[in-house]
């Protein structure tokens, strides 16, 4: 089991809280994988485009014997289960998970990179993720996730 793997969930449509609490059942649900730990539901203000619905954030901490590949999967199904449409990339959505860490593994493949590209530079995945995780270090810049987060 891989540990150490740490999600990022999001909703601006509809059920949000909701939809966070079906993606952690779901997620349990697939014997591959053990929610190990769970933040609180933050609500953030839209990246981008400010007139988007607010949405509600929150992290948690899995166990896993999957690849990467095969968690990413398993989380685009479940937002896909869950009413997600792609579209554009800034688009509200009823469930968006992001892989933010996969333990100490450094991917960057087409269509997977790990850490998330953009987790030091977003409050709304750092805040929760400094919850349940503030002394992990992060495998790229070497930085804990409370020091990406002060110097947002
Ligand atoms: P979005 O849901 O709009 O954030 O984008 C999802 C797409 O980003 C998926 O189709 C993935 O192939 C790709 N992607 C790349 N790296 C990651 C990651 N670390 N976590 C989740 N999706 C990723």
């Amino acid at each position: 089991m891989q540990k150490n793997v740490f999600l990022g969930l999001g909703s601006n449509l509809g059920g949000r809280e909701a939809y966070l609490e079906k993606a952690i059942e779901q997620l349990n649900a697939d014997v591959e994988i053990n929610v190990l730990a769970r933040s609180q539901i933050l609500q953030t203000e839209p990246v981008g485009d400010l007139s988007l619905p607010l949405f509600l954030n929150m992290a948690i901490e899995v166990e896993t014997s999957l690849t990467p590949r095969a968690l990413l999967a398993v989380c685009l199904d479940i937002e896909l289960a869950n009413g997600r449409k792609r579209d554009e990339k800034w688009a509200s959505r009823t469930l968006d998970i992001d892989i933010l860490f996969f333990g100490e593994l450094i991917i960057d493949e087409e269509g997977l990179t790990v850490p998330h590209p953009e987790v030091a530079n977003r409050r709304f995945a750092l805040e929760p993720l400094a919850e349940i995780a503030a002394m992990y270090v992060n495998p790229v810049n070497k930085e804990p996730v409370w020091a990406m987060l002060q110097r947002l």
